[in-house]
């Protein structure tokens, strides 16, 4: 551990291997999986059809450019479309990569337009967008900031909420407008559909982009394959990330054809992006997630939690504050503070994530039942019981 970079306080546990929506450690004690490695192992664990995909790609072919055809990557990228409002689809490695992407091709867009000096783009307080560079100067807090030198330029900061807020923010420098359909670092706040609706408004009126990122909220988290698709609003452009592949690295945007116009060859690439053994891990995501009947079984599974948890809130509302979310991307706010609750609930064999807003999330697999969820029920109302003496 010593050499390792110590950037995460990690926690003094080593999960050895995985079942389902289980977690074994070292010492063979059994965890359920609410985390996903943060919301990314959607199918959990040593999911068969990913380790048969994953496993035979590995046997056949694992790397190749893109210099040449990838067709696991055109037949990934063709059916993220054909469930999307997407024409085009740049794979690479992560949800910060898939955000840099996004923000070359707003600014790209523009460009090719005949309006160069159109590259600013608006994000929103309390947001999270990534660890590079330019994602950091798109978050914009001063956490992810300090000590790195000056902030990438071009990202204008405004509250969630309101419209006329956003239109003053609009000048003759501004690209597009970025922002999470529910924001997952800042605390599991769904933004609400009428200001999205907005957004898309502003956007044609002023002939600027809508970009979301969907890293975290995307591929079926909210029970929806966009999380955007609850509001009915059209983006232009999405980053995708996390889930996509169950746990390997894979990002992505999307963009319409129009969105996409500038991104000719040469204007961006990756080494690893969308690679033969990727597409493989992000293609058996896919065939279970386009599975007649599984979004809707997420649905079903998310509202159950859901209705369970507001329950235990008016049971112990000495610990809990509020409990909010889409799916089965679930925060629940406490009063205690969050990584008291987070470390007990491990403790009992429960692993959840914290998030911004004093807020612990469950981030279960897609995959999990109603049996599932009831066990997770249990440990939660525990540990709410103990915190709350
Ligand atoms: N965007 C959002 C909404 C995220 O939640 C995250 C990660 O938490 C990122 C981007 C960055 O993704 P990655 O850590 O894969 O670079």
């Amino acid at each position: 551990m010593t050499s390792v970079m110590p950037t995460y306080a990690r926690a003094d546990v080593a999960f050895e291997r995985g079942e389902g929506a289980y977690l074994i450690d070292e010492e063979g004690r059994r965890y359920l999986d609410f985390g996903t490695g943060i919301a990314t192992a959607s199918l959990g664990h040593a999911h068969p059809g990913m380790v048969e995909a994953i496993s035979r790609q590995a046997a056949t072919v694992m790397h190749v450019s893109n210099l040449y055809r990838i067709k696991g990557q055109e037949r990934l990228a063709e059916r993220l479309c054909a469930e999307t409002f997407a024409e085009r689809v740049f794979f690479c490695n992560s949800g910060a990569e898939a955000n840099e992407a996004l923000i070359k091709l707003v600014r790209r867009y523009h460009f090719a337009n005949g309006n160069p000096e159109r590259f600013r783009i608006i994000t929103f307080t309390n947001c999270f967008h990534g660890r590079t560079l330019a994602t950091i100067a798109a978050t914009g807090t001063a956490k992810v900031l300090e000590g790195f030198g000056p902030k990438v330029d071009g990202f204008d900061h405004v509250d969630v909420g309101d419209l006329a807020n956003v239109e003053a923010l609009i000048g003759k420098e501004t690209a597009g407008i970025l922002i999470e359909p529910v924001q997952g670092e800042g605390g599991i706040i769904p933004i609400a559909d009428e200001f999205m609706q907005g957004l898309r408004k502003l956007c044609d009126k002023h002939g600027i982009l809508l970009a979301l990122d969907e890293v975290q909220s995307g591929m079926g988290r909210t029970g929806k394959l966009l999380a955007a698709e609850w509001s009915g609003v059209t983006p232009d452009v999405v980053s995708l990330g996390k889930g996509i592949a169950g746990g390997f690295p894979v990002g992505a945007c999307l963009a319409t054809a129009e969105a996409a116009k500038g991104m000719v060859a040469g204007t961006h690439g990756s080494t690893y992006g969308g690679n033969p053994l990727a597409m493989a891990a992000g293609n058996a995501v896919l065939d279970v997630l386009l599975a007649p009947g599984f979004m809707t079984g997420v649905q079903a599974v998310g509202k159950h939690l859901m209705d369970g948890l507001q329950a235990m809130r008016q049971r112990n509302d000495s610990v809990i504050e509020e409990v909010r979310g889409k799916g089965l991307f679930i925060g629940i706010k406490t009063k205690v503070p969050n990584m008291d609750v987070v470390n007990a609930l491990r403790a009992k064999g429960l692993i959840t994530v914290p998030a911004g807003d004093n807020v612990v999330r469950f981030l279960p697999p897609l995959i999990i039942d109603k049996k599932i969820a009831d066990e997770a029920l249990a440990i939660f109302e525990d540990v709410c019981r103990d915190l709350g003496q």
